[in-house]
């Protein structure tokens, strides 16, 4: 059900911009999904292509990026991203990370500092990253 509110949500969103916009038709759109969110995704696109059935984005094409998580030092401000922790953690504690974006503060400390105070500031949610619209 996650997924169908999340795809429910892009498509309202999509949709809003393009009234705004004054279009009448999206031919595309490209969206971006955070590594961190737990979703399913052929539950999603499942989801989405059901969706806009019948809507102004019926028969459009939708690419879908994956973004990579990046934390930030609350501390010392220092920016990484989850690849390089590839070095310091075992496969099942980023696979544990990846379900649960919660439990990183256990596994993850800033590698500049050594701090475990830090937010994550890419690679959680879905967004929209651009609509072509039709006039
Ligand atoms: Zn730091």
């Amino acid at each position: 059900m996650h997924e169908w509110a999340l795809a429910e949500a892009v498509i309202k969103t999509a949709l809003n911009v393009m009234n705004k916009e004054g279009g009448k038709k999206i031919v595309e759109l490209n969206l971006v999904i955070g590594e961190l969110q737990t979703i399913d995704m052929d539950a999603f696109t499942f989801a989405i292509n059901e969706l806009i059935k019948g809507t102004a984005m019926d028969g459009a094409k939708i690419n879908y990026e994956f973004e990579k998580p990046v934390f930030k030092c609350l501390n010392c401000g220092y920016e990484w991203s989850i690849e390089s922790l590839d070095k310091l953690l075992n496969e099942d504690e980023i696979e544990a990370i990846h379900f649960i974006p919660e439990l990183s503060h256990v596994f993850v400390k800033c590698p500049k500092c050594g701090s475990p105070d830090f937010e994550v500031i890419k690679g959680r949610g879905v967004y929209i990253k651009s609509i072509k619209i039709q006039e």
